[in-house]
């Protein structure tokens, strides 16, 4: 598996750091967000660290990316989020993503605003 030893979440995904784990299969691995936008913030990814955000999926790698997304409607139904939720991925600087290691937000437990305001 590709470990990138000064990231975050592969030192999550190795227990190096400790982190709020709500589900993990072999592909992927779900945790509480350390500084939640919202009752319920949990973030998903693969345990791999490639791809590093959406703009780097390929047919190669693509089913890291589907696992997750599976991963969290389970989650989202584990957690109880029936009214719905908010998933996002920031890819690259203008998004304003702060670690390069794929992952989506499951954003939930209160209503949104319209469009895209958290
Ligand atoms: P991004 O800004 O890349 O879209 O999302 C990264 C997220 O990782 C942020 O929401 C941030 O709060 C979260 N985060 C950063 N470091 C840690 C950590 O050590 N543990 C946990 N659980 N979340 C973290
Ligand atoms: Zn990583």
């Amino acid at each position: 598996m590709s470990v990138v030893t000064d990231c975050i979440f592969c030192k999550i995904v190795s227990g190096e750091i400790p982190s709020q784990k709500v589900y993990e299969d072999d592909l992927v691995i779900a945790f509480h967000d350390i500084t939640p936008k919202a009752p319920v913030h949990i973030l998903v990814a693969p345990k791999e660290h490639a791809p590093v955000s959406v703009a780097d999926i390929t047919p190669e790698n693509s089913h890291l990316a589907t696992s997750c997304l599976e991963a969290l409607a389970k989650i989202a139904k584990n957690e109880g989020l029936t009214g719905g939720f908010r998933v996002i991925s920031n890819s690259g600087p203008d998004a304003g993503q702060t670690v390069d290691h794929l992952h989506f937000h499951l954003l939930g437990g209160k209503k949104f605003g319209p469009g895209f305001g958290i």
